[in-house]
């Protein structure tokens, strides 16, 4: 049997296309210099591979031109360029994508130096989103034929001889009529087309210019009489190489901090950077910052954690959750990498295999970079602890602790010996060669901690105890349960570890021998208490309280203040 083609409206198809794919139609922008910019890499990978004289890389460039009378904008490039037959098959076939073809056939020794956008054949056609008739004059590298191609949509497209200077690609676009809310004058603004590109194309490599308007003092007028006058000065709307991908011997700590302040919006410099690049399993570039100080929302619910990704130096996602641990959340920055598969769109992710591996990655540069401050900068370490800390002690107790063993060796408290902060194993080295346990004790400040009866007994006998004054401390403690195979224990349990077997015994019997008095006491403070009985605990204070639950006296309290 004859398999028969499937027939498509081709003209409902586009539409459809068109006004499915994508939640912003100001993309188109970003899409046509991608092309434009795939376009060049192409020439210019060429002209590498072929050893093509008369090419150099300077004169590359993308140009935008407005024209408010006309309602054009015209987007140039001295790329490739196509053939007629390029132009029907790649502007003429929807999802056919040249560039795709491109990266698949080359596998040169110059690969590296191309990084082509495009792959789905379907960017080019989110112009109609804004406009009403799309020309394009191409003429191909080494031609002298220049051909002109033009659509208005779904009325399918013509296709002529034309004259062209040089060789590359010129698009114009004539934008949509306004009509009732549908406004597309602002792809006529040069402040709002120039704002679109540093958005979404700030990195493409080549150039991106466009007349702007500026205004400057007439030459010649007095000085105690400024006068001005407007004029246009072509310039460059795009940074280029991003600070990310340059080698970390040509920066300073100064581009960082500038980079950072203008990107995130801080007025401070940043505690820490991270530069990276991977390549393997996942080939990145990541630039990663924590801030000198919590945002004002950030342990709140307003704050959202994330990422700026980036494919091949185009913005993709403005904030990536899925990039950051929530233990991690404080950090900020991006991700660019060239093998992300992108959806249609290119606004998402198709799968998020690829995410998960950077993610994993980034979690451990940012762990292992926290350890390095903490043993290299321990002043720095406890001033991003301040901030923070709190933020790595809910890591360790959410999601059921499965952050713990990342976290555990970062974290700090309190030690009533050492008055001031320590971490874990600092407590542990000091541990005595007995001692069973890490003792902690609870309370609202360390002054009030230091007074209660159950610390004065163990600090008398020179051991060392935890003072937690946070309300997550303890659950994250009990979360971690014992750190190198020591068991955490809280002053206020009933068995501490510190009598011999024959103190044991001799309390016991007394408490035996007492039971009368100390039932008494029981019921006269019926309620309110579940045991009364002898302690050898005390010095110099005669009553302690102590529990032995699952739940402690403050995290009862922490569990009662919360809204049920
Ligand atoms: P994609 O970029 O995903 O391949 P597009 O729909 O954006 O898909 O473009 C389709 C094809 O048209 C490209 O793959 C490329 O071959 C060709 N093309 C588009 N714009 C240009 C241009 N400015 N110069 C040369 N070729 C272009
Ligand atoms: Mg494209």
């Amino acid at each position: 049997m004859r398999t028969k083609q499937f027939k498509a409206e081709s003209k409902r198809l586009l539409e459809l296309m068109i006004n499915s794919i994508y939640t912003h139609r100001e993309i188109f922008l970003r899409e046509l210099i991608s092309n434009a910019s795939d376009a060049i890499d192409k020439l210019y990978y060429h002209s590498l591979s072929e050893n093509l004289t008369g090419l150099s890389r300077d004169d590359f460039s993308i140009e935008l031109a407005l024209d408010k009378d006309a309602r054009t904008l015209t987007i140039t490039d001295n790329g490739c360029g196509m053939t007629k037959d390029e132009l029907e098959s790649n502007l003429g076939t929807i999802a056919k994508s040249g560039s795709l073809a491109f990266k698949q056939e080359e596998d040169g020794e110059h690969r590296e130096d191309i990084d082509i956008i495009g792959q789905f054949g379907v960017g080019f056609y989110s112009a109609f989103m804004v406009a009403s008739r799309v020309t394009v004059y191409s003429r191909p590298y080494g031609s002298d034929e220049a051909w002109k191609w033009e659509s208005r949509g779904v009325e399918g497209y013509t296709i002529e001889p034309c004259e062209m200077d040089g060789h590359g690609t010129k698009i114009v676009l004539t934008l949509k009529e306004n009509e009732g809310k549908e406004n597309y004058d602002e792809f006529l603004d040069p402040h709002r087309v120039s704002a679109l590109v540093k958005r979404y194309s700030d990195y493409i490599r080549y150039p991106i210019r466009m007349d702007m308007p500026a205004r400057r003092l007439k030459e010649g007028c007095p000085e105690d009489k400024p006068e001005y006058e407007d004029y246009t000065e072509h310039e460059t709307l795009n940074s280029m190489v991003p600070i990310w991908k340059k080698n970390k011997s040509e920066l300073k700590d100064e581009d960082y901090n500038n980079f950072y302040k203008e990107k995130y919006f801080d007025f401070e410099d940043p505690a820490l950077v991270i530069h990276s690049s991977t390549e393997g399993a996942a080939t990145y570039n990541a630039l990663l910052f924590i801030p000198a100080r919590a945002p004002f929302n950030y342990y709140s619910r307003d704050y959202e954690k994330g990422l700026q990704l980036y494919a091949s130096g185009v913005l993709i996602m403005d904030r990536c959750a899925d990039l950051l641990p929530d233990c991690f959340s404080f950090v900020k920055g991006l991700v660019d990498s060239q093998d992300l598969s992108l959806n249609i769109s290119r606004e998402m992710l198709q799968h998020d295999r690829q995410l998960k591996v950077i993610a994993g990655r980034l979690e451990k540069k940012i762990h292992s970079e926290l350890l390095s401050m903490l043993k290299n900068d321990r002043e720095k370490y406890e001033k991003f602890w301040k901030n923070f800390g709190l933020q790595l002690k809910f890591g360790v107790y959410n999601d059921y602790g499965a952050k713990k063993d990342l976290l555990q060796d970062l974290l700090l408290f309190h030690s009533s010996s050492e008055e001031k902060l320590v971490t874990l194993s600092e407590y542990v080295g000091r541990m005595k060669e007995s001692q069973k346990y890490i003792y902690y004790a609870c309370g609202e400040t360390v002054e009030k901690i230091g007074l209660l009866p159950q610390t004065e007994l163990l600090r008398d006998q020179g051991y060392e105890i935890l003072y937690l004054t946070d309300d997550v401390d303890e659950f994250a403690l009990r979360m971690l349960f014992k750190y190198e195979d020591k068991e955490f224990k809280s002053v206020a349990d009933k068995d501490l570890g510190l009598e011999t077997e024959e103190e044991k015994e001799e309390i016991k019997k007394q408490n035996e021998e007492n039971k009368d008095l100390l039932g008494f006491l029981r019921d006269a403070l019926d309620g309110k208490v579940k045991e009364v009985r002898l302690s050898s605990r005390l010095k110099s204070h005669p009553v302690c309280l102590s529990s032995d639950g699952m739940v402690s006296l403050e995290m009862e309290k922490v569990l009662s203040a919360m809204p049920g």
